[in-house]
């Protein structure tokens, strides 16, 4: 009978089982998820056609999914009463892997251990500090490249696979059968189970006994698959007890259930500081919960790839962590999509060019940007608290050209004006403030506030009162430069001011104002040996020299030519030339 005789899976396959098997130690226990979300599929692509009125083989079966361990046998069994699979369709569907996929995955992989390796530690992402050299993380790689079923390969060295079709004429039973290192054959089963659907046995390596643990099954299931649609029992016990809450009316839920499931959501352990939640019908349908964290990520080191949302068809979990969902300075939102508008079964690849969910990306920032607007208006202490954990990745929005007046309205800053160093202002207060034509948001760029205070370049600015920006990180002066204007206002460094930049504006500090006052005739006459003095020992390095009114208490002061760079950009940019 056809695939008694071992057939070889294709070629990427069998690297990339081979790198399954041999590299991935960190966050093994995902092969639960993957394997859990493919019964889940099975079950709703099940439960779709019975909707549409076909009916399937016991149609009174439940739909579910069980899952047994047998600590005799090492092997732990998972079993659902969804579609299934023909003869066919199990060496169609598990003996080759989506295309683009794997070789996108193996360059991946390749570029990764050789970081690794070059580095010379590995990092455990999550959880999993299992001591193990980790190589890779399994969920990342995994979740990336959708070689879902082929991850029970870290943890077993046979797995059988047997299929009963809930649909057509032949309702027999076939075994799929491989040790995950060549070869598979498909044979016709004589078993009763599965009555209905499919049942993944795995026989598990000595080093993944502890998947014979009960808890450790459930608590794997809790963490990564407690949104599953279908009950999903670990020996008899109901595992999965999580509703799926952003399917639920807003106003039922309280505080304490949004924090619940936010901490079962990203294993943080404290609560959330704010949480959105809203369904949208038009341009596309979908419902949404996003968390801000109440703690700070490093999206431009170690975290750089762990941001996205979780996107759900119908409650089915189609990935973690997506990226087209939102753009990059919304990094910072934690939470899930669920949408009607995907198919159920879309693969990643096509996920990438989705015109769904591009539509939902440009709803999602326009209904981050009005939260934080409505919080900035309402409780400005919380918005600034935002500000200080995610300001930093949320200032990127300067990008985002279709919003950036809106954007740009909600950023932060600390300012010459401000009582210390935590208080923040926005551009609003700050024209608000500013004296009558002025038109020029004024900045330093500097490591904190005593070196802005000290840059000699701001005494003209005190002595005019007039307030100046802050900018601490070195993103801060590319954002300026590349918002341009707000409000027909420019940005514009101290540095860059002009000499007589300020003459319209009054003196506010008199003390100053005389220790500045313009130097007569016969003092201008007696510089000018040491301006020619300093002129030849400088040569070339400066344009000029020039004697200044604008210094109360500094000697001397280096200017930027108008347009040119400032100082701190210059070195910024010295720094990338290395
Ligand atoms: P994906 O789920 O992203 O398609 P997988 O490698 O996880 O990729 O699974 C490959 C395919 O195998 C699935 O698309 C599905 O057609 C089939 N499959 C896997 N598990 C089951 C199952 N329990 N019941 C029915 N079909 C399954
Ligand atoms: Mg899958």
């Amino acid at each position: 009978e056809a695939g008694k005789k071992p057939r070889q899976f294709r070629a990427e396959v069998r690297k990339v089982l081979h790198i399954l098997t041999n590299s991935l130690y960190t966050n093994r226990e995902i092969f639960l998820r993957e394997l859990i979300s493919n019964a889940s599929d099975a079950l709703d692509k099940l439960r779709f056609r019975i909707n549409r009125g076909e009916s399937p083989s016991l149609p009174d079966l439940p739909l579910e999914i069980r899952i047994t361990i047998d600590k005799d046998a090492k092997t732990l069994t998972i079993a659902d009463t969804g579609l299934g699979m023909t003869a066919e369709e199990l060496a169609e569907n598990l003996g080759t892997i989506a295309k683009s996929g794997s070789e996108q995955f193996l360059a991946d992989i390749a570029a990764e251990n050789a970081a690794k390796a070059k580095s010379g530690n590995g990092r455990a992402h999550e959880d999993d500090a299992e001591g193990e050299e980790a190589v890779a993380d399994a969920a990342n790689i995994i979740g990336r490249f959708g070689i879902g079923f082929y991850s029970v390969f870290m943890v077993a060295n046979k797995v059988t696979v047997t299929s009963r079709p809930a649909f057509g004429e032949d309702s027999s039973a076939h075994t799929w059968t491989s040790d995950g290192l060549g070869t598979y054959t498909v044979t016709q089963s004589e078993d009763a189970e599965p009555a209905r659907g499919t049942v993944i046995k795995a026989w598990l390596k000595d080093d993944a006994e502890e998947f014979l643990e009960k808890f450790r099954v459930e608590s794997a299931i809790r963490k990564h698959s407690a949104f599953v649609p279908f009950p999903v029992f670990v020996d008899g016990e109901q595992a999965n007890t999580q509703p799926a809450l952003w399917r639920e009316p807003k106003f039922s839920i309280t505080k304490e259930q949004y924090a619940e499931f936010y901490k079962a959501l990203t294993y943080d352990n404290a609560d959330p500081l704010d949480e959105l939640h809203f369904s949208v019908d038009a341009p596309v349908q979908f419902n949404a919960l996003f968390f801000i964290p109440a703690s700070a990520q490093d999206f431009f080191g170690s975290d750089r790839d762990f941001w996205g949302l979780d996107l759900y068809a119908r409650r089915v979990l189609i990935q973690h962590r997506n990226k087209e969902l939102i753009p990059e300075y919304l990094a910072f939102l934690k939470g899930v999509v669920d949408t009607e508008d995907l198919p159920l079964n879309i693969s990643r690849e096509t996920l990438q060019e989705n015109v769904v969910l591009r539509k939902i990306n440009q709803v999602i920032v326009k209904q981050t940007l009005s939260h934080l607007e409505k919080l900035a208006r309402n409780d400005a202490e919380k918005y600034n608290d935002f500000w200080r954990l995610h300001g930093k990745i949320f200032k990127l929005g300067y990008h985002d050209f279709a919003n950036r007046e809106r954007v740009t309205a909600l950023l932060r800053f600390n300012s010459s004006t401000q009582a210390d160093a935590e208080a923040l202002t926005s551009l609003d207060d700050y024209m608000s403030r500013a004296p009558e034509g002025q038109k020029t948001f004024w900045y330093v760029a500097a490591p904190n506030r005593e070196a802005a205070r000290l840059n000699p370049h701001m005494e003209l600015f005190r002595q005019k009162g007039i307030e100046v920006l802050y900018l601490f990180e070195p993103i801060d002066e590319f954002v300026m430069d590349g918002l341009g204007r707000y409000k027909e206002w420019e940005f514009k460094s101290v540095e860059a001011a002009a000499d007589d930049a300020l003459k319209d504006f009054a003196d506010k500090e008199k003390a100053a104002r005389e220790s500045a006052a313009p130097l007569s005739d016969e003092d201008s006459t007696s510089f000018e040996d040491l301006m020619a003095k300093m002129k030849e020992l400088l040569g070339d390095k400066v344009t000029d020299v020039r004697i200044s009114h604008r210094l109360a208490d500094s000697p001397a002061v280096l200017v930027s030519p108008d347009g040119g760079m400032s100082s701190s950009m210059e070195k910024l940019l010295k720094v990338m030339q290395k």
